[in-house]
């Protein structure tokens, strides 16, 4: 295999990535990995216990968080594997993680507008504290406006993850890389 074997996928929380990226690892026949599970068991390694990655922001501070997730993002891309990555909404802000992703990753970006990232995240349990201290719904358009150049600087594939299922945004994915 070439040296971006790996499939990540990056955007908002709320835009399916977790979703759509079982869908796609699936239709590939390659293994699925969210990299929420891996930055749980990175920061277990080091004897911090979270039940999940908002629980673990919390716990560590959002520096600390970004850091171990950027480390877990490297152990899943350095060694060029056949899977698809979902990343987390907030992993493309480290500048490793973003480094990480240009060499090793090829990226796709799953578009949404606030509307549609606010409905979905209203369904999501996992505690997820907002990064500025306001309101998780309210901070959306803010946190989108920072992100969206980034998003797009290192995206070679940009879908809109609203355009139907999970299998039929996978499909497009697969027909686009
Ligand atoms: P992310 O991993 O990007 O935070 P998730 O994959 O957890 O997003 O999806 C967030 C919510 O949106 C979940 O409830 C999921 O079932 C739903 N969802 C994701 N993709 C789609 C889609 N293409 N159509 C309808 N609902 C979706
Ligand atoms: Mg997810």
């Amino acid at each position: 295999m070439s040296g971006r074997a790996t499939i990540a996928l990056i955007g908002m929380r709320g835009a399916g990535k977790t979703t759509v990226g079982r869908a796609l690892a699936e239709l590939l026949a390659v293994p699925f990995v969210d990299l929420d599970e891996s930055t749980l068991a990175w920061a277990r390694r080091v004897g911090v216990r979270a039940g999940d990655v908002g629980e673990l922001l919390v716990r560590v501070g959002g520096w600390t968080f970004r850091r171990m997730e950027a480390q877990a993002l490297r152990a899943l891309l350095e060694p060029c594997q056949r899977l698809v990555v979902a990343t987390g909404g907030g992993t493309v802000e480290d500048a490793d993680a973003r480094a990480w992703l240009r060499r090793a990753a090829r990226v796709v970006w799953l578009r949404a507008d606030p509307a549609r990232l606010a409905e979905r995240i209203g369904s999501d349990p996992t505690s997820r504290p907002a990064l500025d201290g306001r309101d998780t719904l309210a901070e959306i358009p803010t946190v989108l406006a920072r992100r969206e150049p980034i998003y797009a600087s290192l995206a070679e594939v940009v879908v809109d993850s609203a355009a139907g299922p999970p299998e039929e945004i996978a499909a497009r994915i697969r027909e686009a890389l």
